[in-house]
């Protein structure tokens, strides 16, 4: 556990040293959970963007892209459920004036039981060595069964209590479990209460509810209240789907572990709209599609797990989540859903305006099925950048820190490095970079040692870094050394627009 807290520590202050993210405000001391994202970490997200965009809209004949407004019309989150529905419940500790989410301690609580299961079964294995049935074991033994009915006993009361919006049901449940705040280590806690994690403001000057807006908690509504717009003005043919990037924001009560929960943060969402009756086709085909987009990075196939949802939520008839194994463990990515036709029967009811298909081939009107593709960017941006984040010990001894970020995603593509800043040497890197610019983020870098450069463009996942040297005056070749193998092999430089291009091209990852 301490080994991933590390982990993710190292990751934090990597990406800050390096100009990936800043804490937000920072000169006054930070805004909590709040981020910046820096000079590379600019780079690193809008290649993000642009791999999920052209992997979802320009390869999808069927697929489109739109940028709604943040700001919407009010009543479009009555009709989407979040005014009423979109809550957390929430407990505070009289002591420590900690704020929890209820829901969370019980889980945690939970956890600590399955983590006493698990050394039990541990205790087994030590006894009785290569005779150890774990099966059998978790099967009989009363010290594990006793737990697990605790566990299941929790788990159907926090169930049944979050489902009837029964909070002093929730209440009684974390003093009967005897939670202690990890803060104060006290039991004085307030009543649970529920608490809407939709950020609002006022419209222009005039105060009161009618004024109020919010700022939006997904990007999917922009596309919902636009499904007719877009149908008509593309002539759309069901099946089809409309994609967006944009921000989002959530006033999450526990925002915590770096990028991974924020209250502002960006979402790739993308609605497949259907025939009714066959949306589980599509949600099956969305589920192996993203899959192979969030394998095709090569950041190993173990570093992904489906998780099915058990209980769903009231608009879904299936879903799944996406995880990945971040530094802190497995945890949700990406999420797909069936959300039926839920959100546009909604948006038909408050608008009073229909929003149906006429499907030629059925000859019938219909409010389509939507299958939702829902992917967190920076979450996205901290997969990338934890599974690349690399201390290697190299072969003559010494370390090296670098980041293998898939190469269609760094940041810089190419390094070029005059060995020395005279004999025209600078000049004729200027002119390599010329040549390549257009394409290619490069960085021009002179200082120090080439091994010391060499280092510096490993810790940013630099793919190829290029040195000019006296050599390349007499015959127009090259040094070109691979970030990952860390090879060096002597090119012609009509001939590296190609090799990095080979290399760093989206196609490499979308073909
Ligand atoms: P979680 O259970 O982690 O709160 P969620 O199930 O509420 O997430 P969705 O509503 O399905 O999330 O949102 C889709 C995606 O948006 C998530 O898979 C995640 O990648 C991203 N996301 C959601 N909340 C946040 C957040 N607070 N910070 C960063 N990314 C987020």
């Amino acid at each position: 556990m301490e080994q991933k807290e590390d982990k993710l520590k190292e990751v934090i202050s990597h990406a800050k040293e390096y100009g990936f993210v800043f804490p937000s405000s920072e000169i006054y001391d930070g805004l909590a959970a709040t981020y910046d994202y820096g000079q590379l970490g600019s780079e690193l997200k809008n290649n993000i963007k642009s791999y999920w965009w052209k992997s979802m809209v320009q390869m999808h004949e069927n697929i489109v892209g739109i940028d709604s407004a943040i700001f919407m019309h009010p009543t479009t989150w009555k009709a989407s459920g979040h005014v009423d529905a979109f809550n957390d419940p929430l407990i505070d500790n009289k002591d420590s004036k900690k704020r929890y989410r209820a829901d969370v301690l019980l889980e945690e609580h939970m956890e600590k039981i399955r983590l006493k299961i698990e050394k039990e079964v541990e205790k087994g294995v030590k006894r009785f060595g290569d005779d150890f049935d774990e099966h059998q074991f978790r099967a009989t033994n009363p010290n594990v069964l006793r737990n697990a009915e605790k566990i299941k006993e929790i788990e159907d009361r926090m169930r049944t209590a979050l489902e009837t919006n029964d909070l002093e049901g929730v209440y009684q449940l974390i003093m009967d479990c005897e939670i202690v705040c990890p803060i104060s280590g006290s039991r004085n806690w307030t009543e649970v209460r529920q608490f809407n994690l939709m950020f609002s403001t006022e419209l222009g000057s005039v105060a009161g509810d009618a004024s109020t807006i919010y700022l939006r908690p997904e990007t999917a509504q922009g596309i919902f209240v636009n499904f007719l717009n877009v149908q008509k003005s593309g002539r759309m043919k069901i099946p089809f789907g409309i994609a967006q990037i944009g921000k989002a924001f959530r006033n999450e009560i526990v925002a915590r572990q770096f990028i991974f929960r924020m209250r502002e943060f960006e979402q790739m969402e993308m609605q497949f709209f259907c025939r009714p009756g066959e949306e589980m086709k599509w949600y099956e085909y969305w589920k192996d599609t993203r899959s192979k987009w969030h394998k095709a990075l090569g950041l190993g196939d173990k570093q992904y797990r489906f998780h099915d949802h058990i209980k769903l939520a009231h608009y879904a008839n299936a879903a799944c989540d996406i995880e990945f194994n971040f530094p802190m463990g497995f945890k949700e990515l990406e999420g797909i859903h069936s959300r039926t036709d839920f959100d546009l029967k909604q948006h038909e009811q408050f608008s009073g305006k229909k929003l149906q298909y006429f499907d030629p081939e059925l000859n019938q009107n219909y409010v389509p099925f939507v299958v939702e593709t829902s992917v967190g960017l920076d979450r996205m941006f901290l997969a990338v950048l934890s599974a690349s984040h690399k201390n290697e010990v190299l072969e003559d001894g010494s370390e090296r820190t670098v980041l293998s970020i898939p190469p269609a995603l760094a940041p810089y593509k190419v390094a070029i490095m005059p060995l020395t800043k005279k004999d025209g040497l600078p000049e004729k890197a200027r002119e390599i970079i010329d040549g390549l610019k257009f394409d290619f983020l490069c960085q021009y870098d002179e200082k120090d040692s080439i091994g010391k450069r060499y280092r510096r463009q490993d810790a940013i996942g630099t793919p190829f870094s290029v040195t000019v040297d006296h050599e390349t005056l007499e015959n127009n070749t090259v040094t070109v050394r691979d970030r990952d193998t860390m090879e060096q092999v002597r090119v012609n430089i009509a001939d590296l627009h190609r090799m990095i291009d080979e290399k760093v091209s989206m196609r490499t990852l979308l073909v």
